[in-house]
């Protein structure tokens, strides 16, 4: 080899780290895609779980519930989807069009069935590429959406209860969530599952849920033995005036974030979120405290996928050779090391 094309050897393998290092989004998911804890659909952020990862989201969904027993939520679950009519109230489209998810069905006649088929051996005549969605104008809207956070369908719920009692409501929810934001980055899907705990109460109520929240999510990831920090945030508004939003959003420290490096380690990720939203959802369905004012709400949301993400890229794919401390924490005695350090914050 002589010297000039040894330079550009070194320079091609030096290049191609460097681009490894850029996309170790990409890389860190062809590890879990190889290694059989994600499955790859063929589509970005829509994967299948494999039961080592669901033992994962298991045990940390025991710790998280562990972590808020003394709250005494009502536990509420709902399927993935919500009532088209309350998200229609809920001002969601105002602020994120680009990332809801609606529910369409077929519900013509025959004669629409037939247009259907043809348009759909159409489609699945050619290749991948060059499929179109012609099949999908026989599609009709339905009364369901899918739902893009865990704690929306609680809202409508609470209302039509009447006010609140004197200590207000704290509610423990747990969904599939859908949003369109199809990516490679592994931490960002198109459907995943949110944890959350809800408070509805006054502002004071409220606020100290979550700052007690921010305490105990802190609390937990220690234990998980994974680093973080906790930061302001905005939540991505759509459009032109979306960044007046999302700048009043920050000033008022309406939302922050538990980050840690998961696929991006320039970019941590939002694994855990404390949110207070002021009396928007209390207005907009008439929520009312027990003195006739209007409901303040917060939530504090746990990323039940990307805190799972986030062990496997700091403590290895195998989960048999986690620190100890780490699994003792989750597969172990996650009762009375909930309690020492729910203790040491008091
Ligand atoms: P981001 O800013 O990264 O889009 P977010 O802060 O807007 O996320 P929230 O609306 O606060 O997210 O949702 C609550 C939690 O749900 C987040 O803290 C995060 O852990 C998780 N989450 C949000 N979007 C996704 C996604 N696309 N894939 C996986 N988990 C997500
Ligand atoms: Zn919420």
């Amino acid at each position: 080899m002589n010297t000039v094309t040894e330079h550009a050897a070194i320079a091609a393998a030096d290049a191609q780290q460097a681009s490894t290092y850029n996309a170790s989004d990409v890389t860190l998911r062809a590890r879990l895609i190889e290694a059989g804890i994600l499955i790859d659909t063929g589509e970005d952020g829509l994967y299948g779980r494999s039961q080592v990862f669901e033992d994962v989201i298991d045990r940390l969904n025991h710790a998280i519930t562990l972590l808020g027993a003394d709250q005494e939520a009502e536990v509420l679950r709902f399927p993935p989807a919500m009532r088209r009519h309350d998200f229609e109230d809920s001002e969601y489209l105002k602020s994120f069009p680009d990332l809801a998810g609606t529910i369409h069905s077929f519900q013509g006649n025959d004669r629409g069935h037939h247009r259907l088929l043809e348009a759909l051996e159409k489609t699945v005549s050619v290749g991948e590429e060059e499929r179109t969605d012609e099949w999908m104008d026989q599609q009709k809207p339905t009364r369901l959406v899918l739902t893009p956070a865990a704690c929306y369908p609680i809202y409508p719920t609470i209302a039509k209860r009447g006010a609140l009692a004197e200590d207000g409501a704290t509610v423990d929810v747990f969904a599939y969530c859908f949003r369109h934001e199809p990516s490679i980055d592994p931490g960002r899907m198109q459907m995943f599952r949110m944890r959350e705990y809800v408070r509805l109460g006054s502002p004071q109520q409220v606020m100290d849920f979550r700052q007690k929240w921010i305490e105990r999510g802190s609390l937990l990831v220690n234990l998980l033995g994974l680093p973080f920090e906790i930061d302001l945030a905005n939540d991505p508004f759509f459009g032109r005036g979306g960044k007046i939003v999302a700048d009043s959003q920050r000033a008022q420290q309406l939302k922050f974030e538990l980050l840690i490096p998961v696929a991006t380690p320039d970019r941590p990720t939002a694994c855990l979120s404390f949110n207070y939203h002021m009396e928007h959802f209390g207005e907009i369905w008439k929520i009312a405290q027990a003195n006739g004012e209007l409901a303040h709400t917060a939530c504090v949301g746990f990323g039940m996928e990307r805190t799972t993400l986030a062990l496997f890229r700091h403590h290895g794919l195998d989960v048999k050779a986690w620190p100890a401390e780490v699994r003792d924490f989750l597969w172990g005695d996650t009762h009375s090391r909930i309690s020492a350090g729910l203790e040491a914050l008091s």
